[in-house]
């Protein structure tokens, strides 16, 4: 029996339920990373680190709600919380003390956060923070990097998928597009010269590097970025969606202990609710303010959800908790070992692949070698094409892994996953031995 075989026999019930999604949605999906052939699993409860499907099975999760749950699934306090938010109210129409709390804890924990405005999700956040950068310069173009991933808006998407140097989106106005100047990956004399010319308004990137560190940053980047931003007074825009809450309580800033000018959050600091935040310096915030001066032109900033008092009150309670570092500390030792038994289940089969990756968060590629694998926890594989990288393994073997995987008792996510403060050895060493089996079934 196939794997593919094994994983349509386990799931009739996802079956059935994707043959009616198929009619709703295109492709049967609601968020493109969920589409999985010959259909998805679909999911009926989750608890801490794991979920159960409508077919009655227990799957160790590794999407963790797209990494925005780094307390694990319905955390107990959170759940409670919203709970008891939801018959008190889901939106005033008015301003509240939880969206108060919200925003100051936000303040405390993120170095470069002086002021901070919430959006609804992370796409909006990066919207705003590219046209509050605008604002402040009276420049019109954006710098990114090849490959960062920050949501789906039109001016974010450019260079994001390869070929980086592709045309526009389908959808993506050229106009638009123009604005947008990617930089090719993790090249800093690019952008030291692009910047000379003094018409970049912003460079945004994620502090990880692609994709949550599915391509790495060299030492100092952030450093030498830092500083080449500021010779050109051009901002510098961390986006956090990621690494926010996660590579540190103050996030990847805090942890390379480099402040940018503004920073873009999602995902946890939501507490596993809708929501994101931009946030950052007081004199580029002041641009939101209301002013007397009939002179004034404010960037404007509605949005029926901001600062809802549901995920005001995830969020609140989310960052409360995470402001403990034994959270990361717990998820990142959690990380170190799944990517450690991994690569030790590679080499020992024989098999071409890697599990590398920072902080909390792992990656798997297969069907490539790095120059400097070994069997311990890789962070930055050497002598891969970054375009392979971000690709990740060649389709068939990405699915089989995933399905694989699956059948075995474990979800990952985008080949790879990230982990929580619920995860416990246990899960690893579950998860190592469904990698072991997989990976040896792929084998055959
Ligand atoms: N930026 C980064 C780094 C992300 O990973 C994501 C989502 O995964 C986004 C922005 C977009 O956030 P959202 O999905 O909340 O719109």
């Amino acid at each position: 029996k196939t794997i593919e075989q094994e994983y349509i026999e386990r799931h009739p019930g996802s079956r059935e339920r994707y043959e009616r999604a198929v009619r709703a949605f295109p492709s049967g999906v609601t968020h493109d990373v969920r589409y999985l052939r010959p259909f998805p699993i679909y999911a009926e409860r989750a608890q801490g680190s794991k979920k159960w499907d409508v077919d009655g099975h227990e799957l160790i999760d590794y999407s963790m709600g797209h990494g925005a749950l780094i307390l694990g699934h319905s955390h107990p306090e959170i759940a409670e919380a919203v709970a008891d938010q939801v018959r008190r109210g889901t939106h005033f129409g008015a301003g509240h003390d939880l969206e108060i709390e919200w925003g100051q804890r936000v303040c405390n924990l993120v170095p470069s956060v002086e002021r901070v405005k919430f959006t609804s999700s992370g796409t909006e956040a990066t919207l705003m923070a590219m046209r509050l950068a605008r604002a402040f310069t009276g420049r019109d173009k954006i710098m990114k990097f090849a490959g960062h991933f920050h949501g789906w808006q039109d001016y974010a998407i450019k260079g994001e998928q390869p070929p980086f140097d592709g045309p526009p989106p389908p959808g993506v106005p050229q106009a638009v597009a123009d604005t947008v100047v990617v930089a090719p990956v993790n090249d800093l004399d690019f952008v030291e010269q692009r910047l000379a010319a003094g018409d970049i308004a912003g460079v945004i990137l994620e502090p990880s590097g692609a994709s949550y560190a599915t391509i790495p940053l060299p030492e100092g980047f952030l450093q030498r970025l830092r500083e080449v931003t500021k010779k050109h007074d051009t901002l510098l825009i961390f986006d956090e969606v990621i690494t926010g809450f996660r590579w540190a309580p103050g996030g990847a800033q805090e942890r390379f202990n480099v402040t940018p000018d503004l920073t873009t959050m999602a995902k946890i600091v939501a507490g596993g609710l809708p929501g994101g935040a931009v946030g950052g310096r007081d004199d580029v915030m002041a641009l939101l303010e209301f002013r007397d001066d009939p002179g004034w032109r404010k960037v404007g900033h509605p949005g029926t959800f901001n600062a809802n008092p549901l995920s005001a009150v995830a969020g609140a309670t989310c960052l409360q908790m995470v402001a403990d570092p034994r959270v990361q500390r717990h998820a990142d030792e959690m990380a170190a070992k799944i990517r450690a038994g991994f690569n030790e289940v590679l080499v020992r089969r024989g098999v071409p692949g890697f599990c590398y990756g920072e902080s909390s968060v792992f990656h798997v590629m297969l069907g490539v070698e790095c120059s400097n694998m070994t069997s311990g926890d890789l962070r930055m594989p050497e002598g891969v094409d970054p375009v392979v990288l971000k690709r990740g393994p060649a389709p068939k073997l990405s699915l089989a892994l995933h399905q694989g995987m699956i059948n075995e008792g474990v979800d990952l996510f985008h080949g790879g996953g990230l982990l929580s403060a619920a995860h416990s050895e246990e899960d690893i060493a579950k998860t190592i031995e469904a990698f072991d089996r997989t990976v040896a079934r792929m084998a055959d």
